[in-house]
């Protein structure tokens, strides 16, 4: 049975995992030059910081098992707090995901855009040309992409799960990255979410974490910040992120890189690890929905992990 996995972030690596684990060959493709979504790294000079997710806690034994194993393969660290620890990755959040998804045929630079059911499987569509078929396919997009997608698409039957998808909205994100002239401490771990200008949620120092031997910071702004500068150009939006940084005298002649999400976390989650469009044998999966064991109630590294998983399962359940 050909199983395609669409996304190569974590809920796609994790459902891919899970397939191979089962004896299949699932195929992976993402629109990006490399895996890995929202666990993103940036290299800059000789230097690099996170600017998706920083790091990740453990609530859940089957996300407990993984963990352990990355542990004890060196792959990970943790990085600071006792009671749900903060893991964290020396090599960038990035590498996680690149490593587990460069074990499996990986597509990149396919960026889907149309969904055809046909002959009792679906057929994915690249705007490269790439055909997918498959008897099986699990999309792991962030659900207002993946709703916009099947909207366009047109497949009947699908209406009820382009509503459903629909429904779980999303925040956007922006993140400055500002390399330094010199090392700057900040707190204990490198990290700062309190007490800090208007504007900035928290900011990390990327060579105190231990992941970059040049200094850079990485500020995370607001939500209410980030959607105000959403549509806004680069340069109007760096400029307004050193105003906010005013305060710290971050010494730079490098200007701020930015970055912005426009699906960061999910306002509205689905109560369920998966979804499944009706009868079709297309699967939905990504941090929105939520395991049942997941008690956070949040979009985070876990929840997209268990989710992954949890779809997997399901199609190996149901098309044996
Ligand atoms: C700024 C920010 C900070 C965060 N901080 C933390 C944190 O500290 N701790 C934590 O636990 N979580 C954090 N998160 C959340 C965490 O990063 C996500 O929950 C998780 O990485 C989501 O994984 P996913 O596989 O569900 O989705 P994604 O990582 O978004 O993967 C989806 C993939 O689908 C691909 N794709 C989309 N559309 C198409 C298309 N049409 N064709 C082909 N490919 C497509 C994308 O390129 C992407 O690789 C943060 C997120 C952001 C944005």
């Amino acid at each position: 049975m050909q199983i395609a996995v669409a996304g190569a972030g974590l809920a796609g690596v994790f459902a891919a995992k899970t397939l191979a684990d089962a004896g299949h060959e699932p195929i992976l493709i993402d629109k990006g030059r490399s895996a890995g979504g929202r666990m993103a790294t940036r290299r800059i000079g000789q230097g690099k910081a996170d600017h998706g997710a920083q790091f990740f806690t453990v609530r859940t034994r089957t996300f407990q098992q993984e963990v352990d194993r990355w542990l004890e393969q060196g792959l990970i660290k943790k990085w600071f707090g006792d009671d749900h620890p903060r893991y964290m990755v020396p090599e960038g959040m990035n590498m996680l995901v690149k490593r587990m998804a460069s074990a499996f045929d990986l597509h990149l630079e396919e960026r889907i855009v149309r969904m055809e059911a046909d002959a009792g499987g679906v057929v994915l569509a690249a705007d490269s040309g790439s055909i997918f078929p498959a008897d099986a396919a699990i999309v792991t997009f962030p659900p207002p992409q993946t709703a916009e997608l099947l909207h366009r698409s047109a497949i009947p039957g699908t209406e009820e799960a382009v509503e459903e998808l629909e429904a779980l909205t999303f925040r956007p994100a922006i993140v400055g990255l500002q390399p330094l002239k010199q090392h700057l401490l900040i707190g204990s771990n490198g990290i700062l979410d309190r007490d800090l200008p208007d504007g900035i949620e928290k900011m990390i120092a990327a060579d105190q974490k231990g992941i970059s031997t040049e200094p850079i910071l990485s500020v995370y702004m607001t939500g209410e910040w980030s959607k105000h500068y959403f549509e806004e150009s680069d340069e109007v939006t760096a400029r307004a992120i050193k105003n906010a940084l005013a305060a710290w005298n971050t010494v730079s002649t490098e200007e701020i890189q930015v970055k912005r999400w426009r699906y960061s976390e999910a306002e509205q989650t689905h109560s369920g690890a998966w979804m499944q469009a009706e009868t079709l044998p297309l699967y939905f999966a990504g941090d929105a929905f939520l395991h049942e064991d997941d008690t956070s109630g949040k979009t985070r590294v876990e929840s997209a992990v268990l989710s992954g998983i949890a779809a997997a399962e399901a199609v190996l359940k149901q098309h044996r």
